[in-house]
């Protein structure tokens, strides 16, 4: 049986199709597919937009403390080049622990040979996990200079808690694309095969087919980083939703005759889009809220009214 790919609206063979999750799998989303997009749009087309958002630098962030491996099973690290504040030459690495605390690992640094008149002296900074192997760095490090006499010097901590600096470069543009293509797939995924007339959904269709076009804050809504002092709207919701940092939304609904959808990512990126002018032509489904919990994968549908009321008769 053929179908119509969703993306670039081509008729193709069943076995020309495979799952496609709407929000990307790398931030944690395993349940929430649809397979109505061909294998060569979501190979070339979306897995370069998803991958704007799931290797945006402050995402990249949340993945780390929540463990969310990509693709190839790996977690990826932003802060894998910083230095140390003190001392600009000592490159480190940030990580998380399992409570969250930030542990910082001083990449060994070795001096180049300082020569004074008696003997040659090289200085050897690392971190205190790798204490037990210093002989070995030491060693190693003689080998190379075609030494073999070692007299240890002094053995000293430096900073117990440094600070670190990390050169962090953060996309403003190309991320929205990836929100623009979770919201069309939404659209299709709630309203069903009609989505695939309706006119603003082409719009949003063609945005993502297009590679120049950037998406301003329009008439068809915003997207931006949360920036908790201003954004009421934002606030409400996870007030009344009891949303927690590490879990995902969508919800879709009607306001002034549009049908509008809400995503939010983390308790990073938060957007309004309307999907639709044309609110007529759909039924919206029972179950309008989605959430996910990005450390498990799992997706919840729930019905936007009586998870307020819950929530709230939870807390009374
Ligand atoms: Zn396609």
């Amino acid at each position: 049986m053929k179908k119509i790919c969703i993306i670039c609206k081509n008729l193709k063979d069943e076995n020309e199709f495979n799952e496609e999750h709407i929000f990307p799998e790398s931030i944690g989303n395993k349940e929430l597919k649809i397979y109505r997009v061909c294998k060569e749009c979501n190979e070339k087309r979306l897995s370069k937009i998803d991958a704007s958002l799931t290797n945006h630098k402050l995402i990249e962030t949340r993945r780390l403390m929540y463990k969310i491996p990509g693709k190839k099973g790996i977690i990826p690290n932003p802060f894998e080049n910083g230095v140390l504040e003190s001392d600009p030459e000592q490159k480190v690495k940030l990580s998380f622990d399992n409570q969250n605390r930030v542990k910082i690992y001083n990449i060994p640094k070795i001096s180049k040979p300082i020569q004074n008149k008696e003997n040659k002296r090289i200085d050897i900074t690392i971190d205190n996990k790798d204490k037990n192997n210093l002989q070995d760095i030491i060693n190693k490090k003689l080998n190379r200079m075609g030494a073999s006499e070692l007299y240890r010097e002094e053995e000293q901590i430096i900073e117990k808690h440094p600070n670190t600096i990390h050169n962090l470069t953060i996309d403003n543009k190309q991320y929205k694309k990836a929100i623009i293509k979770i919201a069309y797939e939404l659209g299709f995924y709630f309203l069903g095969e009609k989505y695939l007339k309706d006119r603003v959904g082409e719009f949003l269709r063609l945005f993502l087919m297009d590679d120049l076009n950037e998406w301003s804050n329009c008439d068809l809504g915003h997207i931006d980083f949360i920036d908790k002092e201003d954004n009421r709207l934002y606030i409400t919701l996870v007030n009344l939703l009891k949303i927690k940092k590490y879990e995902h939304l969508a919800f879709i609904f009607i306001v002034d005759q549009k049908i509008h959808i809400i995503i939010r990512i983390f308790d990073l990126i938060d957007a309004l889009i309307i999907i639709s002018k044309e609110p007529d032509l759909y039924r919206i489904p029972e179950k309008d809220l989605i959430i996910i919990d990005s450390r498990s994968g799992e997706v919840e549908k729930y019905k936007f009214s009586q998870k307020v009321t819950n929530k709230n008769k939870a807390t009374i």
